[in-house]
């Protein structure tokens, strides 16, 4: 075999090799962002993030609201936060109202080469990547007898080639096209705001972890006014055959 062969053989492995991801955010390729709906229906998701004692709250005056007023939600919860609320998270798990859904097992962004944001540590590797989805994953499926469908990193930050991966361990990446709370630093006004705005398809992020923000109040006004526009709430996998991903 003559070199130049040799090199044209060996240099797409290369290539492929070395290829970095192009994309780092939370609007990134394969995030499901919407849903395709003509209906006046919306996904209220909540995180819980766990780690510190403050972000280890339970918000429970927001989770009776959603309860009464037979509000359907995906939360999105940490093993972190699993670990020091067992019980409410058993709870949790056994209302039909609510989906569980994965949001890392360490809470960290999800990236195969250790890319940071909000000064906050990324997986660093393929392996990490999958240990971050596997680990929650596994607690999760132990405690419920359900594997979540849907996977959030902690920030909602990602590359395009771990979202590949996280897709390939057919998780979808609960991504959201409605921003309510901002890492529950919204006052309730503004998250208000942020709810009365939603269209059918839209789906919300919001936290159920800050008792002490503007979250609580903001969501209940606005799922009420909604309700009142006749507005409907679905989890994520009511309409998994129906979501829109980032190109
Ligand atoms: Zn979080």
């Amino acid at each position: 075999m003559r070199l130049k062969h040799i090199v044209l053989i060996l240099l797409p492995l290369v290539i492929y090799a070395q290829s970095a991801p192009q994309q780092w955010g939370e609007n990134v390729t394969g995030v499901t962002t919407k849903f395709h709906s003509k209906k006046k229906e919306i996904a209220l998701t909540f995180d819980a993030c766990g780690g510190s004692a403050r972000s280890s709250q339970y918000d429970a005056g927001l989770i009776e609201f959603l309860t009464v007023n037979r509000i359907p939600a995906t939360l999105f919860i940490n093993a972190r936060w699993i670990d020091t609320n067992p019980e409410i998270f058993m709870q949790l798990s056994r209302n039909p109202l609510f989906e569980i859904a994965n949001h890392g097992t360490a809470h960290k962004p999800l990236s195969v080469e250790g890319k940071s944001v909000y000064a906050i540590q990324g997986t660093a590797s393929s392996d990490e990547v999958i240990a971050e989805i596997q680990g929650n994953n596994q607690k999760i499926e132990k405690l419920t007898g359900k594997r979540p469908l849907f996977f959030r990193a902690g920030t909602a930050y990602y590359d395009e080639q771990a979202v590949a991966i996280a897709r390939s361990q057919k998780m979808e990446i609960g991504g959201f096209s409605i921003l309510a709370d901002a890492g529950a630093t919204f006052s309730a006004p503004k998250v208000a705001q942020q709810l009365i705005n939603a269209k059918g398809g839209d789906i919300v992020i919001a936290h159920m972890n800050h008792p002490e923000g503007g979250t609580r109040e903001g969501i209940i006004e606005g799922v009420n006014a909604l309700l009142k526009e006749g507005f409907t709430f679905v989890r994520l996998s009511d309409v998994k055959n129906q979501l829109e991903r980032i190109p």
